[in-house]
């Protein structure tokens, strides 16, 4: 039986090898944006044309399930992927890494729900590390004193007095000390990515007393299965009958 990962993340790139090891046939889907390490899993690049049309992929291709281990904040390919999922009675599950709403400093952050808060936040506080991505940026072009980093960039033009800092992690605590030391960072604005890759950048702030805003994650369709692990995801799919 056929499992389409929609995936775009290392978690994704975990599982994907994962369940070819344990013998499934799996389809791998990335959006394509940024360039993708290659898994043992057969691949497809690009949208499906929203719900309708993954709804079309889903028949067209007898795929039996989907696990969604897109990104936290990849909440329009979530909710299409529950949506074409619901309408074909495909089961569907979310393999979403544990937040940082329990992390030891979390009650010391700024928590705000999205970019448009984040950067009223940020504003006059001083020079503001901007951990966000690429594509909320434009949210942040109001503040005046800007270094974002980004995994890649594609050279679209940003205010005066931004600088840009292509660089993709994971980041150790010194290398994340270093930067906002030498960067003069006085606002770390981040997402609430979770896992460990980028985690160093909160305890770097709290070390060096630099301000954190959190954007929290967007809320999952009511109602969606949702797991935290790899082992989650194969415990899933032996109950829906897929082993
Ligand atoms: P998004 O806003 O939820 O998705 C926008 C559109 O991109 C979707 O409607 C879909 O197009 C297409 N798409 C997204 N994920 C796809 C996938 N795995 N396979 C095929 N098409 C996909 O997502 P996003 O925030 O732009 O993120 C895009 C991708 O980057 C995701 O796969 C995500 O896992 C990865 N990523 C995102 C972040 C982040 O911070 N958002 C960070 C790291 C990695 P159609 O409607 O045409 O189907």
């Amino acid at each position: 039986m056929r499992i389409l990962l929609l995936g775009g993340t290392a978690e994704g790139r975990v599982l994907a090898e994962v369940l070819v090891d344990a013998g499934h046939e799996v389809v791998s889907s990335v959006a394509g944006r940024t360039a993708q390490a290659r898994d043992a899993s057969d691949g497809r690049v690009g949208g499906f044309g929203g719900a309708a049309g993954l709804a079309d992929y889903l028949r067209t291709n007898q795929i039996a399930t989907v696990v969604d281990a897109t990104h936290p904040f990849a909440a329009r390919m979530t909710h299409n992927a529950w949506q074409a999922c619901a309408e074909l009675g495909v089961p569907l599950v979310r393999l979403s890494r544990p937040g940082w709403v329990e992390h030891q400093y979390a009650s010391e952050w700024t928590w705000v729900a999205d970019h448009q808060a984040a950067a009223a936040a940020a504003a006059g506080a001083g020079r503001a590390l901007l951990t966000v991505g690429r594509q909320p940026l434009p949210n942040y072009h109001g503040l005046p004193n800007v270094l974002a980093r980004v995994a890649e960039w594609q050279g679209a033009p940003v205010p005066a007095g931004w600088q840009i800092l292509e660089e993709r992690g994971p980041f150790s605590l010194d290398h994340e000390l270093e930067l906002l030391r030498s960067a003069q960072i006085a606002v770390l604005v981040s997402k609430d990515s979770g896992g460990e890759h980028t985690a160093a950048k909160v305890d770097a702030a709290h070390e060096l007393g630099v301000r954190v805003i959190m954007v929290a994650r967007p809320e999952p369709p009511v109602g969606l299965a949702q797991v935290a692990s790899t082992a989650e995801v194969l415990e899933w799919l032996g109950r829906c009958g897929v082993s």
